[in-house]
Parts: C-alpha cells; sequence; structure tokens
C-alpha cells in the first residue's frame, strides 16, 4: 500500500524521551514496587520500553479499552475488553498510554482505577493533543506534544489496524485517515 506520511517524531527521539523518562521513574518509586498498566493495545510498545528502562520492582497488568466505534471522535462511553487480574488495592499504580486525545478514554480508566483504592496512581503518555482536550485528565507526564493530526506507528494504528510497527511517529496525509482505533 502506498501510503503517504509524514515523520512527526523519530525513533531516536522516543528512544531518548523514554530513556530519561525511566530514570526519573525509577527515583520516584525508589524502594517501592509498581504495578504498570499498559492500556492495551496502542500503549504496548511504549511500555515495553519504559519498563527497560526502570530499575524497580515493576510487575506488569494490562487493561484494554476500545474508545472509537464507528465514530471517528470519542464518544467517552469506553468499552473495557481486558481488565486487570490481581487486587490493586494498596499499590502503587502507573498507568501508560499512548495517546490523551479528548481525555475522555484516560478519565475513564483513572476513575475505575480509582475505585480499587491503590496506595498511588499516576499516568504517562507518550502524545498529547491538547487542542482537543474535553475534560481535565491528571497527567504525571507526557512526553510529546503533537498537533491535531491522526498518527500512527510506535505502537498506534491506523487504516485496517496497520502501521503499528512503524519505528517513527507519523502524521498521515489528509487523504489517508481512516480511523479505527484500541
Ligand atoms: P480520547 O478519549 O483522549 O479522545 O482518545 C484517546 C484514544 O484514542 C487513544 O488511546 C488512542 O487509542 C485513540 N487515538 C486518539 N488520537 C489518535 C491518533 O492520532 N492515532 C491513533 N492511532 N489513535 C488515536
Amino acid at each position: 500500500m502506498n501510503i503517504k506520511y509524514d515523520v512527526l517524531v523519530s525513533a531516536q527521539e522516543i528512544s531518548e524521551k523514554v530513556n530519561t523518562l525511566g530514570a526519573e521513574l525509577t527515583e520516584l518509586y525508589s524502594g517501592e514496587e509498581v504495578v504498570v498498566i499498559p492500556i492495551l493495545r496502542g500503549a504496548f510498545m511504549f511500555a515495553a520500553d519504559l519498563i527497560r528502562a526502570m530499575d524497580v520492582p515493576v510487575r506488569v497488568e494490562f487493561l484494554g479499552v476500545a474508545s472509537y466505534g464507528e465514530e471517528t471522535v470519542s464518544s467517552g462511553e469506553v468499552r473495557l475488553t481486558l481488565d486487570t487480574s490481581f487486587p490493586l488495592h494498596d499499590k502503587n499504580i502507573l498507568i501508560v498510554e499512548d495517546i490523551v486525545d479528548t481525555g475522555l478514554t484516560l478519565a475513564y480508566i483513572q476513575k475505575l482505577l480509582q475505585s480499587r483504592k491503590p496506595k498511588s496512581i499516576r499516568s504517562v503518555v507518550l502524545l498529547d493533543k491538547p487542542s482537543r482536550r474535553t475534560v481535565e485528565v491528571d497527567l504525571h507526564r507526557t512526553l510529546f506534544t503533537i498537533p491535531d493530526k491522526f498518527v500512527v506507528g510506535y505502537g498506534l494504528d491506523g487504516p485496517g489496524g496497520f502501521w503499528r510497527n512503524l519505528p517513527d511517529i507519523v502524521a498521515l496525509r489528509e487523504e489517508m485517515e481512516n480511523t479505527h482505533s484500541e
């Protein structure tokens, strides 16, 4: 397929920021255990790199959500496709998310996990599209702020569920935009 795109964030830039964040989190959680919760599916690659940059005892639990149905804008009605498998009560939770757009998906996830009475809860997000925010969300760190463009690569999918394996984060040109994302 002849895809047209522009590189927004290179693999090299991603790697540097992820490693810096890993070092920060190592310091922050020093002496503590952390339950890292990547949000499937888009955050799997970011989380895989991030946990290898964290030198603290880490467990990984997955949460799956489908935030986009037929529509190209988030409805806020998030469907849970996979839940965590052990009690999160009194645990340090680190939510790892690919992108915050309207904020509705992450707000839903934070509320859900907060109801399980963790010791602490923080969210780290790879990409931030602040211009589209409709709800306030508590973000511990966002790595890159991007314009309101549909992006794929480094775990994020595009048309047909493809393009997650691109090492860079790229913006699809207008004619390619056609979202379905989980
Ligand atoms: P929100 O609920 O914040 O509007 O949407 C967040 C979710 O929408 C993200 O977790 C992601 O799955 C999806 N999403 C938002 N923008 C993009 C984008 O540009 N590319 C891709 N692949 N997914 C996106």
